[in-house]
């Protein structure tokens, strides 16, 4: 029925879960749009949350300013 991630393994995203949440991270590390990330609108605002209070909490980084991920040269 539905194509969100969260949906279809019936758990709610955690700011814990970093191996998941940063599925929904751009190379850049920005939190990807709805249309690209295919959740739902309640696990998409969920996984935003999280995103940003990982990011708080120093699990998540806030850009992948110069390192290799990125295809920056430092
Ligand atoms: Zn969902």
């Amino acid at each position: 029925m539905t194509d969100c991630f969260y949906c279809a393994h019936k758990v709610d995203p955690s700011f814990e879960d970093t191996v998941n949440l940063q599925k929904f991270l751009t190379a850049r590390k920005k939190i990807t749009t709805a249309e690209r990330s295919q959740l739902c609108a309640k696990h998409q605002r969920k996984t935003a949350k999280a995103v940003k209070y990982a990011r708080f909490l120093a699990l998540l980084p806030y850009t992948a300013y110069q390192t290799d991920k990125a295809g920056i040269e430092s």
